[in-house]
């Protein structure tokens, strides 16, 4: 009988979400390493932030605002380290791998994945009480010329890349770039589903997932985030199948959890895992399932709970 794997669970701990009345979405680099922690505590083994000014919060691409997120996280955990791409999105692809090569000679810092959108699409906000956008001009671009263009460095530097993929054609347009040499055969799928707010994406449905699962090749990983909207039913439907999950302040609010810190918005996933007896993958576990190496040296979880 074909044996379960344990839950991978990532945490998004910001992205481009503001802060509002819930101090715990982290901006300033403290801050996320704060949140790393909490999370992995919990049962997280992927971490994925975003650089952000640490007053204002505005997209930083600094080098050094990631170079102390990724020292503090390997000093207190093992987590898998995920840090977004740069935000500049035209052409200037030395901007958006920078911080990522920056420390991919060192043993210690080099992080374990990057992730990839593939695909360009339109990010205005639609007002469900307005009826209409906030904006009507606002593209993320990501052009198959830039794609390419990525994807051979990260391929040159030897950097394992993650598959982020808004609709089925963008599952297809990577299953191209695998064929090309370009994307790992054991890339991770993160298929994104968005909220009422954010309609770029699939909604969080069965059908939805359904037909993001029909792409994903034979013995690949996946995982369900949702942009904007609340993870937890497409999460459950995920553990039940075997995928996995992301969550975080980056993606929704959970205000309805109060104001919640990753620490508990991933235990909320390893409590649903819990129940429908699936284990909780630690990061050694992680490492194994998606083939990457692993990073003995780092402290555990069964150690830091102690
Ligand atoms: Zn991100």
């Amino acid at each position: 009988m074909h044996k379960e794997l344990p839950l991978i669970i990532e945490c998004r701990c910001n992205e481009i979400a503001m802060r509002g009345d819930n101090t715990a979405l982290p901006y300033s680099p403290k801050e996320i390493i704060r949140e790393a922690v909490l999370a992995w505590k919990a049962g997280a083994s992927i971490f994925h932030w975003h650089g952000r000014d640490p007053q204002t919060g505005k997209p930083r691409n600094d080098v050094e605002l990631y170079l102390e997120v990724i020292q503090g996280i390997r000093e207190q955990t093992d987590l898998l380290i995920h840090p977004t791409l740069g935000y500049i999105t035209q052409n200037q692809i030395e901007d958006r791998v920078r911080h990522i090569l920056a420390v991919n000679d060192d043993p210690v810092l080099r992080v374990d994945m990057a992730p990839v959108d593939f695909g360009s699409l339109n990010v205005d906000f639609w007002n469900p009480i307005t009826k209409q956008f906030n904006s009507y001009d606002q593209v993320y671009v990501n052009s198959r010329e830039n794609l390419k263009a990525v994807l051979e460095v990260f391929k040159k530097h030897n950097v394992y890349v993650s598959s982020v993929c808004w609709d089925v054609g963008q599952m297809r347009t990577a299953r191209c770039f695998q064929e090309m040499g370009l994307l790992p055969q054991n890339t991770l799928w993160e298929f994104v589903f968005t909220g009422e707010v954010m309609p770029s994406g699939a909604a969080p449905t069965i059908a939805g997932l359904q037909a993001f699962i029909a792409e994903v090749p034979k013995d690949n990983q996946w995982l369900v985030l949702c942009w904007n909207g609340d993870v937890m039913r497409v999460a459950s439907w995920a553990i039940a199948l075997g995928g996995h999950v992301a969550i975080g302040l980056g993606d929704h609010h959970y205000s309805r959890f109060g104001k919640p810190h990753h620490g508990e918005l991933v235990e909320k996933i390893a409590q649903m895992a819990h129940t429908l007896n699936r284990e909780v993958a630690t990061p050694a576990q992680t490492r194994e399932i998606l083939q990457l190496p692993q990073r003995s040296q780092l402290p555990t979880r069964a150690t830091a709970l102690v």
